[in-house]
């Protein structure tokens, strides 16, 4: 039976918020939505979308009679939000966030939540380069992972009822600790991005290649890189400054493979660069069989984005 929830309440309605509510009515999870975010135009455009039932600037008074409050802004307005709603949650009521950080989220939250609130951190590994209202769809989750996090003594019924909601959003479940998850998310997701950010700043800042060449020429690898830097500047500037550790330890990695690489590449040994290539390879593959990529030249992209 699917989970339902009599009033859900989303502070935050940009890509992820969005993509949740559609799918939550979708799925008829909710008797009420309310939806809330910091901006009047953004607060707007969500009720011309038709995203909720009900719109509310204010976050406190969202929040009001919600037995599920989903809070999707970036993570470093994450302990402004919980001030915001610490005062009128109701007893009994499941706050959960979509952060792609844990740890800093956890504590910038937890102290704050009152007792009796149920609060379990939540990360759907699924999204796209692209922010707001309208870049939501409701399909966004389906067959992706979504991690929850839950603190020391997370009541269980809760945690359930929140798996059963994200799998009727069609997720599947896992759960870790927070600081697991930070590692593990710096490398698959985090490290991605900061290199992709790099190597399309490099080709920015390189004063022989003319804007018009990397443009005109980006069919081949840039145009990836391209994908990933054009992902929203504050999300991912708070995912820096809040996983700032595991960030800095898979970065320290990645500069010693780095270094490895390129000493292969000044000496001219091909069996190292070789079978480096044909290793990751395999990742590649492994990752398809997972049913986490689809097999096409594209990378996919045309099956993940949805207009
Ligand atoms: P988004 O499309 O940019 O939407 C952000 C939402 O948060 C908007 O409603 C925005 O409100 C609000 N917001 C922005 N700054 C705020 C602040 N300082 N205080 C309060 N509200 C603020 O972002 P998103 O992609 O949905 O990301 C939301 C969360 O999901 C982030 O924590 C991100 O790490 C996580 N996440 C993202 C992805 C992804 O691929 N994008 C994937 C998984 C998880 P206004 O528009 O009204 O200002």
């Amino acid at each position: 039976m699917k989970p339902h929830f009599d009033r859900i309440a989303f502070i935050g309605i940009g890509l992820i918020g969005s993509s949740l509510a559609r799918v939550v009515r979708r799925e008829g999870l909710a008797g009420h939505l309310v939806v809330s975010t910091r901006s009047a135009d953004t607060l707007a455009r969500a009720e011309e979308l038709g995203l909720g039932d009900s719109y509310v600037a204010d976050a406190g008074e969202a929040v009001r009679e919600a037995d599920l409050v989903i809070v999707s802004v970036p993570v470093g307005a994450s302990e402004a939000v919980a001030i915001a709603i610490k005062d009128h949650l109701k007893p009994g009521a499941i706050v959960t966030d979509v952060g792609s950080t844990k740890a800093s989220v956890i504590a910038q939250m937890a102290p704050y939540l009152p007792e009796g609130v149920h609060f379990i951190p939540g990360h759907p590994l699924a999204g796209t380069e692209r922010s707001g209202p309208d870049a939501g769809f409701a399909e966004l989750f389906t067959n992706r992972w979504c991690i929850l996090t839950p603190v020391e003594g997370t009541d269980p019924d809760a945690l359930e009822r929140l798996s059963d909601f994200w799998r009727a959003c069609g997720s599947n479940i896992d759960t870790m600790d927070p600081q697991h998850h930070d590692m593990v998310l710096a490398i698959v997701s985090h490290l991605p991005h900061i290199i992709a950010y790099n190597i399309v700043g490099t080709a920015d800042d390189l004063a022989t290649v003319t804007e018009s060449e990397v443009i005109k020429y980006s069919a081949s690898g840039f145009r990836d890189f391209t994908r990933l830097a054009a992902s929203d500047p504050t999300m991912w500037r708070d995912v820096c400054l809040h996983n700032k550790d595991a960030i800095l330890e898979m970065l320290a990695r990645f500069s010693e493979d780095l270094a490895s690489l390129q000493r292969a590449i000044r000496w001219g040994d091909g069996d190292k660069l070789f079978d480096l290539f044909t290793r990751t390879r395999h990742i590649r593959r492994s990752i398809i069989e997972a049913g986490q990529e689809v097999d096409v030249p594209d990378f996919g992209r045309q099956a993940a984005k949805k207009d």
